[in-house]
């Protein structure tokens, strides 16, 4: 239920944002940057995996909670008793270090070497773990 409120709300806002003027979107693109708020991934997938609520493996609406992996929960299907979590069958599943990502991509964007973008991301790390706000 609450799921459904939230991507109702997100198709709400979404489509706000679609009605808007170029220069109201860039307001609204900057005043988001300026809030520096970082997302974990995680967070992001939740509600697309909560939406969707089924297996991945085998589609089935039934599957139960089945421990953690560090802090990820794992779930397992009650159909075809696969085990999978929030990021199975997604570009994200099996990577290491997502929460880099979103740095990666923005670097891709610049068009930066890999070596280019990781002298920038490690750089992004240190001032990101001097600062009191991440
Ligand atoms: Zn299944």
């Amino acid at each position: 239920m609450k799921t459904k409120l939230f991507v109702s709300k997100l198709n709400q806002i979404t489509k706000t944002f679609l009605s808007m003027t170029p220069a109201q979107r860039e307001v609204v693109h900057q005043s988001i940057q300026a809030l520096n708020a970082k997302i974990p991934t995680d967070e992001l997938i939740q509600p697309l995996f909560d939406a969707l609520s089924q297996c991945p493996h085998c589609h089935s609406p039934q599957f139960k909670k089945w421990g953690k992996a560090g802090a990820i929960q794992r779930y397992r299907c009650n159909t075809c008793y696969k085990t999978f979590n929030n990021k199975t069958k997604t570009p994200l599943a099996r990577l290491h270090k997502c929460h880099l990502w979103a740095d990666y991509t923005r670097c891709m964007q610049l068009k930066l070497t890999r070596r280019e973008a990781a002298i920038l991301i490690n750089e992004l790390k240190k001032a990101r773990s001097l600062s009191y706000y991440p």
